[in-house]
């Protein structure tokens, strides 16, 4: 199995996932409990993703995952309380290729920062869109090189050109996502959560 983990699970995990849409989660703390970022280790406890809470509930109901560390918030859902993890671990070892994650928007936007590659403005996910650098109607790749984070009116201003035509220059060259840039934008994500210090080492 590769890092892709939240598409390899999807299905099964639906039911578990709609169980928790379905019971209103009894809000404690700051109410976001279901979107709390838990930290995701290897079976060999080697940070290898990060999820939000409401999908790590279910890969731990499913038996995919262990609860290794805890957040201190209770969810109530259907009739079962359950404690919010804040670090889980999986119970089989995935091999992760190295050097490589799946290559999503999701994980674009991680690499970017949430911020657009060519004017620089931190956006949330939903006014971020994916630019092909060199356009797809050129032969451009959806690879991670060819791929960035880029706001819409930039978007749109770039429009079929590359960025030199366009009179754009990205911030900086895009690189596949390794190991070094992930695990610093783990460290980043857990920044309010000193319990995910020791497995990151920070
Ligand atoms: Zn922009």
């Amino acid at each position: 199995m590769s890092a892709r983990m939240g598409s390899e699970t999807a299905p099964p995990g639906r039911h578990a996932a709609g169980l928790f849409a379905a019971a209103a989660p009894h809000r404690e703390g700051n109410g976001n409990t279901l979107h709390t970022p838990v930290l995701v280790l290897n079976a060999s406890y080697e940070p290898i993703n990060v999820c939000a809470a409401r999908r790590a509930l279910v890969l731990v109901l499913k038996g995919v995952a262990m609860t290794e560390e805890e957040n201190g918030h209770f969810l109530h859902a259907a009739r079962i309380a359950m404690r919010v993890p804040s670090v889980i671990r999986l119970l089989e070892y995935r091999r992760i290729p190295h050097q490589s994650r799946a290559l999503s928007r999701k994980n674009i936007l991680l690499r970017d920062r949430n911020t657009c590659q060519y004017c620089a403005a931190v956006l949330p996910s939903s006014e971020l869109t994916l630019d092909h650098v060199i356009p797809r109607s050129r032969g451009g790749s959806s690879t991670w090189e060819n791929l960035v984070a880029c706001c819409h009116p930039c978007n749109r201003r770039k429009g079929n050109q590359s960025p030199g035509e366009a009179g754009m220059k990205l911030t900086r060259e895009p690189r596949a996502f390794n190991l070094h840039t992930s695990r610093h934008i783990m460290r980043l994500m857990g920044r309010s959560d000193d319990k995910w210090r020791k497995y990151l080492f920070y």
